[in-house]
């Protein structure tokens, strides 16, 4: 049942392909909380020719990871409302986002909500997932002393565990499917070395933390949403 598990401050790990995007929006959907993807953050950015975006961009197309420095500006506006273009990837109906005595809702599926920028800190803490975030033992520390510290520390790190082989895989249906900057094989292959380089670390800085819970990747969006779903409900203190 939905709203079971609240208050829950997710990360979903794994690499390109393992199926991040579509677990963010079910999480997203069956738990309240918003979802929140540096991918399209970027992606909105670069659509826009912002700043950050010009920077951004030949980061992304190459398949490399965009400066830290960047990435954390980034989550940083939007978890803390600095800038009023805030963009909530997937939020559910229904879903109250912006607090501040206001109770503004989003009903948005994918569209931008400016009201998330007025959210305050203890309500935009109470939940959210990020995806694509960190990629970096940089970005991770650098979360930790900036958001941990302000009453944002994370709950639980979902690892997807998806063989390389299946990834590739997928992506290359992805590419065909959809129109992305970065799903060329050759440009999928570069994103799942700096995967294995730069992000997969990541790994054993959370599991000495006692926060990582790999989940098997495999099989159907279902099956896998089974297995994340019975993680989140065995957490502590996130049942009513
Ligand atoms: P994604 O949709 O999460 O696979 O991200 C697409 C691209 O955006 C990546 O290949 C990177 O170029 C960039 N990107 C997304 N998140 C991050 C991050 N946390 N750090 C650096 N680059 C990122």
């Amino acid at each position: 049942m939905p709203g079971t598990v609240r208050s829950v401050r997710v990360v979903l790990l794994g690499p390109p392909g393992s199926g991040k995007g579509t677990q963010a929006a079910r999480i997203s959907s069956r738990y309240g909380i918003p979802a929140i993807s540096t991918g399209r953050l970027l992606d909105t950015e670069i659509a826009a020719g912002t700043p950050l975006g010009r920077r951004a961009e030949s980061f992304v197309r190459a398949g490399e990871l965009v400066p830290d420095d960047l990435v954390l500006d980034l989550v940083a506006s939007r978890l803390f409302g600095a800038r009023a273009a805030a963009v909530l990837d997937h939020v559910p109906a229904g879903t109250v986002v912006a607090a501040a005595g206001t109770g503004s809702r989003a009903a948005g599926t994918g569209t931008a909500v400016a009201e998330a920028a007025v959210t305050p800190v203890p309500d935009v803490c109470s939940g959210f997932l990020l995806d694509g975030f960190p990629r970096t033992l940089a970005q991770a520390e650098a979360f930790d002393a900036r958001f941990a510290a302000a009453g944002c520390a994370l709950d639980v790190v979902l690892d997807l565990d998806v063989d390389e082989s299946t990834v590739l895989a997928r992506i290359a249906r992805r590419s065909r499917d959809e129109s992305r900057l970065d799903d060329d094989e050759e440009t999928a292959r570069r994103r799942l070395k700096v995967f294995a380089e730069r992000t997969a670390p990541l790994r054993a800085y959370y599991a000495a933390r006692g926060i990582l819970r790999t989940i098997d990747g495999s099989g159907t969006p279902d099956e896998v949403a089974g297995r994340i779903d019975a993680v989140l409900r065995s957490l502590p203190d996130h049942r009513h």
